[in-house]
């Protein structure tokens, strides 16, 4: 069996290992350390500066979201939300259970977010920017620079869901001025679901410690206090946080950018190849995370199951309508090339047979 999914993706044989092992008591400052260390790690990954403070919550990626916007923003706001997809979506449905008052730029499926676009926003007195730097429905990935420029040129805070981006992308959180940036551990990582972390500047810290929050177990002020001693309020998911520094200390070592450069070539690796294929992929920048592959006719979900049930591979399903002419391929996870070989050659397979039977 063969991951080619977004998250879960295929685990390292060390995070396995991890996995495998007793969970210990953590109120201990063998944890702490463990905690400190990765925020440390994390940091250097993110080009955060050293004043970004870095938070652990027990939570999936839209728990991280929704506490995000519970912490920093306030009903007396304005918040732009680019919606080009189910993620942004979820940033509006959040804001609108919290009622934080927002505007969202929609975008078609197919549509590049454009400088032109971004502009016709300016100057509209919003508070703060809520994106998903890479729309992991649709596969684009936005332009951090742009969306950054856009912000400090309007005085907007700037909060960047990097879930998916992550390891995959180049990022640079200090570079482009980004507050608030979230992570989680089942995508670039490429850890056991379970954990999220946010990384959060000086300046939206400050912020955080001025806004009232209506929840016990999602309050950052409590997370930031805890984070003195390098531990969490509450028990957090142990284990993962132990399976997060392995796979940390092991991309600090290769490196970060060799680290997305290998991700990179797996994707440009496997868009050169399926160019033998009848299918097409999308015009807008892709994220080196994944690819969307799309399809003439209604055919993604029928040979997603024929690469489940007779080759163990399993591709991504997109969410939607849309979902009938396309499926996502990861390039995250402990994959290789040769990997993207016998995929590609399972889709050609099926074509192949396909054409036979008409
Ligand atoms: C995966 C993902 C999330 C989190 O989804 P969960 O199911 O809550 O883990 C959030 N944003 C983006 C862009 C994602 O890709």
């Amino acid at each position: 069996m063969r991951l080619f999914t977004v998250g879960p993706t295929e685990m390292y044989e060390s995070t396995l290992v991890e996995k495998g092992k007793q969970v210990p008591y953590f109120r201990t400052e063998e944890f702490s350390k463990i905690n400190i260390e990765n925020a440390g790690m994390l940091k250097q990954c993110l080009g955060a500066e050293e004043s970004t403070e870095i938070i652990y919550l027990t939570a999936s990626g839209s728990g991280a979201m929704e506490a995000v916007v519970m912490n920093c923003f306030q009903q007396t706001e304005k918040v732009l939300v680019i919606v080009g997809g189910t993620f942004g979506k979820r940033f509006v449905q959040i804001c609108e259970i919290h009622g934080v008052p927002y505007e969202a730029i929609c975008l078609e499926s197919d549509e590049e977010l454009t400088f032109e676009k971004l502009q016709s926003f300016a100057e509209r007195g919003f508070t703060a920017m809520l994106v998903n730097l890479h729309e992991t429905q649709t596969g684009q990935l936005y332009d951090l620079e742009m969306l950054g420029t856009f912000c400090r040129e309007n005085n907007m805070l700037f909060v960047v869901d990097a879930i998916s981006t992550f390891l995959c992308d180049s990022y640079a959180m200090e570079k482009n001025g980004v507050d608030v940036t979230i992570i989680s551990s089942q995508k670039g990582l490429c850890l056991s679901p379970g954990i999220s972390m946010v990384a959060l500047s000086e300046r939206m810290k400050k912020k955080i410690q001025e806004n009232k929050v209506c929840s016990l177990y999602f309050d950052f002020k409590d997370y930031i206090e805890n984070m003195k001693r390098g531990q969490t309020p509450f028990t957090p998911a142990v284990g993962i946080h132990y399976e997060l520094h392995d796979m940390l200390l092991r991309i600090v070592e290769q490196g970060v950018e060799e680290h997305i450069k290998e991700i990179e070539n797996r994707a440009n690796y496997f868009r050169e190849k399926i160019q033998m294929l009848p299918v097409t992929i999308p015009d807008f920048p892709l994220s080196n995370a994944m690819t969307p592959v799309w399809f003439q006719e209604e055919i993604a979900e029928e040979m997603a199951d024929f690469l489940r049930n007779e080759k163990g591979m399993i591709v991504n399903p997109t969410g939607g309508e849309v979902g009938k002419r396309s499926f996502r391929v990861s390039h995250m996870g402990n994959l290789k090339l040769c990997d993207y070989d016998r995929l590609v050659a399972a889709m050609g397979e099926w074509f192949a047979m396909r054409n036979n039977q008409t």
